[in-house]
């Protein structure tokens, strides 16, 4: 497979080399096929021309010698001697020598006298090979018929016969007296030497050919350059092949040779076309020249195009590592690389300001515009990191604070007035933590939601702690965004290093999450600030984790409405019921309200929970009041008397189901309203003048005077389960509850017993004149479908009871 990658290169500058150098190619190629064509075609043109010319030599020198003949003939016909000796009388002998005189003085073959019978008189034969007298005297008389047949054209004295199968060129000159005696005929044999002359004066190979009587081909004479078969060159056509050679042929017939005489002139084409080779080593040289240059200038070409190309490549790789700081090469250039480099630096430019944003954000919390966790925590190590090197130079280490605080009822608040309200309060929270008198190097942060931290350098424990009660107190300055009153409140906690942290390899992440316990503790046990100690440890993951839980609870839908029922005592029927919450925990089952509703409370996140109840009671209301049930009673906690939008959202809530808010009271204890009467006062005339009832819970464990009650909008009493389930054995309790009942009578408000759990305790109440009872002697709580259930079996109970008593 090796070799295909010659083929196909995979880089790119080789392939535009390898793309020019095979167009080179091609063109080299094609031009080359075109001139070997013409240079064979020319060849051959010029050739034939050669051999032209060659015919009209070759007639001119047999014409020359043939001259000379006519001119000895005439000479000799002229002469006395040889005149006087044609007589009759003449003699023969001289006859023969005037002959064989002129003969050789002109280098003729053959002279002869024929008388006009045809007759040969006296003949010379210089090499005896030409004496046939038969054969003279016929060629005679062909010279001497021919010339008297044609009178008006010149006489034809000259023709080439065949003698002994050799080519002989004869003349006749005719002798008159002034009558026509006889003639003198001479010829010269057509042979080798004539050949050699005609190489000599034209340098065409030269072959003469005749045909026997059998009409085989001989070969008369020839030069060196034609071979020796006679029948190869009789039968060739235009050209013919010698040996290696290959020759041009032009074909010449012997005028008069009877049997036929040729003469064949040859060239040869190898030769002409060697003239060519030259040329054509040119041309290669040039193409071997060219192949050089455009095989190094494309080279050079495909480097301009692929060496920025990798550059960008290089680039692109930097940026693919995240580096964004070293621009990119060949922007400088004005060509389409050049585009290409300026918009990929572009490009790099955006990205290194898109990452510069990107670590903006990392550092800093968009909303509030500080620092976030990650810079809070970078701003705490180095602090420590300060600290130390101060400290091995001498001075005692500085000591330094976090504080970090939560509000409380946040998530509260993005639930109820939306989540730009949300942002807004965490702004003016951001702007109020700012505010608080920071000095040169402390911190604001926001970590998340709504969890915020201070940076104290210099602090000690006591210090930071002084700063959140300072801070605490500036929160109680509620906050007025559009027409809502939000009152701020926060856990903090405080830890110190070097005091809380010690022996770490990560003191900033100690400290802050110490800091985070004694907040979350300080929240527990709704304290506003408090320090760390190693105490508070223990507990505090298990909150941690319950508190995230106990969020998650209301979305997971894990949380029940039961119901517990109220009877009239006077009549016994079923008048009211009480809303009692339940957590269906996956993993712990139902558990009992008195394992999360304190730890709500101190998180806050018991308002969540009342509203949640509250919704789910407003719910059932149409199943309750099909029951005969006048009133349904909701417990409400501190934190709930505190928001000043209570009011408003339960009546949202009251809307959505179509229940009126006289068919609620609302339980309240007494602890509830002592934390902040004032508050708490302006929540319940609020309620009570929107129609719902109120009731003290638990009455008899807190403090509270009656005569404060007074002042109080309540309706009800609820006298707390301890006093009523102890009445019948302790007259003590027994007599606070008599007198309860009667100081309750007396300020007009109704009074409930909780706790009834015999038929005794009942009927002492109802000698009492206690107005209702609730408790397990008339049901436990039941899940809010099975109220219905209870109902009709209570009915019963009851007018079975009315009938034995009639009975009775
Ligand atoms: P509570 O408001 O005083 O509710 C009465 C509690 O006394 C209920 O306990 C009830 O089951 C129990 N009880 C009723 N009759 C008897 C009886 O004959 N004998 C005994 N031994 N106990 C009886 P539960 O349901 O465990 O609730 C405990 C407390 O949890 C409630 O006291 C209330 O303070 C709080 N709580 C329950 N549900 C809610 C709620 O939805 N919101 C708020 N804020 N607090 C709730
Ligand atoms: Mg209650
Ligand atoms: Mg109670």
């Amino acid at each position: 497979m090796r070799w295909l990658s010659v083929l196909a290169p995979r880089r790119l500058s080789s392939r535009i080399v390898a793309l020019s150098l095979g167009l080179l190619l091609l063109v080299q190629a094609a031009g080359f096929v075109a001139t070997q064509a013409s240079v064979g075609r020319n060849a051959r043109q010029s050739l034939a021309a050669e051999l032209q010319v060659g015919e009209r030599v070759w007639r001119r020198l047999l014409e020359q010698k043939s001259e000379a003949l006519v001119q000895g003939a005439r000479v000799l016909a002229a002469d006395y001697g040889f005149r006087s000796a044609l007589g009759a009388a003449g003699d023969p002998e001289t006859l023969a020598s005037a002959l064989e005189n002129v003969g050789e003085r002109i280098g003729a073959g053959v002279t002869a006298w024929v008388e006009l019978d045809g007759t040969v008189r006296a003949l010379h034969d210089r090499d005896g090979k030409l004496g046939d007298t038969a054969k003279l005297g016929r060629i005679a008389m062909q010279l001497a018929g021919s010339g008297q047949g044609a009178a008006a054209a010149a006489p034809r004295d000259r023709m080439v016969g065949l003698v002994q199968g050799r080519p002989v060129q004869f003349v006749a000159v005719p002798v008159r007296a002034p009558v026509l005696l006889g003639w003198v005929v001479m010829g010269f044999p057509v042979d080798q030497d004539i050949v050699d002359d005609m190489f000599a004066l034209s340098g065409l190979q030269v072959a003469m050919l005749t045909r026997g009587e059998d009409g085989t081909p001989a070969l008369v004479a020839a030069t060196a350059g034609v071979g020796s078969d006679a029948r190869l060159l009789a039968e060739a056509g235009d050209t013919v092949q010698v040996g290696k050679a290959s020759l041009l042929l032009r074909r010449v017939t012997l005028a008069g040779a009877d049997g036929g005489a040729q003469v064949l002139l040859l060239r040869s084409i190898n030769e002409a076309v060697a003239s060519y080779t030259q040329l054509r080593l040119v041309l290669g040289a040039i193409t071997v020249l060219g192949l050089l240059f455009f095989g190094f200038g494309s080279l050079l070409m495909a480097r301009r195009i692929t060496t920025p190309l990798r550059s960008l490549v290089r680039a692109s790789e930097r940026l693919g590592r995240g580096d964004y700081s070293r621009a990119v090469d060949d922007t400088q250039r004005a060509d389409e690389v050049g585009d290409l480099a300026r918009a990929f630096d572009q490009m790099r430019g955006n990205l290194a300001e898109h990452q510069q944003e990107i670590r903006q954000l990392a550092y800093w919390d968009r909303l509030t515009g500080l620092p976030n966790r990650a810079q809070f925590r970078d701003a705490v190590t180095a602090a420590i990191h300060g600290s130390q090197a101060a400290a091995v130079h001498g001075a005692p280490a500085l000591p330094l604070s976090v504080v970090m605080l939560d509000l409380d009822r946040f998530k509260h608040v993005n639930d109820v007035l939306g989540y730009a309200f949300g942002d807004r309060l965490l702004k003016a929270v951001a702007e109020r933590l700012s505010q608080q008198a920071m000095r040169a190097g402390d911190l604001v942060a926001r970590f998340s939601g709504d969890e915020f931290a201070l940076l104290l350098p210099g602090s000690d424990a006591g210090q930071a702690l002084a700063v959140a009660e300072r801070i605490a107190a500036a929160f109680e300055q509620p906050i007025v965004l559009d027409d809502h009153t939000v009152d701020l409140a926060a856990g903090f906690g405080v830890a110190c290093w070097p005091e809380h942290v010690q022996d770490t390899s990560h003191p900033a992440d100690t400290l802050m999450s110490r800091a985070e316990i004694a907040m979350y503790t300080a929240k527990q046990k709704t304290a506003s600030a408090l320090v760390y100690h190693p105490g508070i440890d223990a507990g505090s993951a298990q909150t941690l984790s319950l508190l995230s839980e106990l969020r998650q609870a209301v979305d997971r839908n894990e949380l029940r409405l039961y119901l517990q029922p109220k009877i009239q005592l006077a009549s016994g029927r079923l008048l009211g019921a009480e809303a009692l919450v339940r957590w269906q925990h996956p993993q712990r089952g139902l558990v009992p309200p008195m394992e999360f509703i304190p730890f709500a409370e101190q998180t806050g996140f018991v308002r969540q929970l009342t509203l949640w109840v509250f919704e789910e009671t407003a719910r059932q209301w149409p199943v309750l009041r099909a029951l005969g049930v006048q009133r349904v009673s909701v417990n409400l906690s501190t934190r709930d008397l505190l928001d000043q939008d209570l009011l408003a959202k339960l009546q949202a809530r009251l809307q959505r189901h179509g229940a009126p808010a006289q068919a609620f009271c609302l339980e309240i204890t007494e602890s509830a309203i002592m934390d902040e009467p004032q508050r708490a006062l302006a929540t319940l005339n609020a309620l009570s003048a929107a129609g719902f009832k109120l009731s003290i819970d638990d009455f008899g464990t807190g403090y509270s005077s009656l005569a404060y009650l007074k002042k109080l909008p309540v309706d009800e009493l609820k006298i707390d389960k301890s006093f009523v389930m102890a009445m019948a054995s302790d007259a003590e309790d027994a007599k606070i509850v008599r007198s309860t009942i009667d100081l309750a009578h007396n300020l007009g408000l109704s009074v409930v017993a909780e706790g009834v759990e015999t038929q005794a305790i009942l009927d002492q109440l109802r000698s009492l004149d206690c107005d209702e009872a609730q408790g397990y002697f008339m049901s436990r709580p039941l899940p809010a479908a099975d109220l219905p259930a209870f109902a009709a079996g209570w009915a019963e109970k009851l007018s079975a009871a009315a009938s034995a008593a009639e009975a009775g």
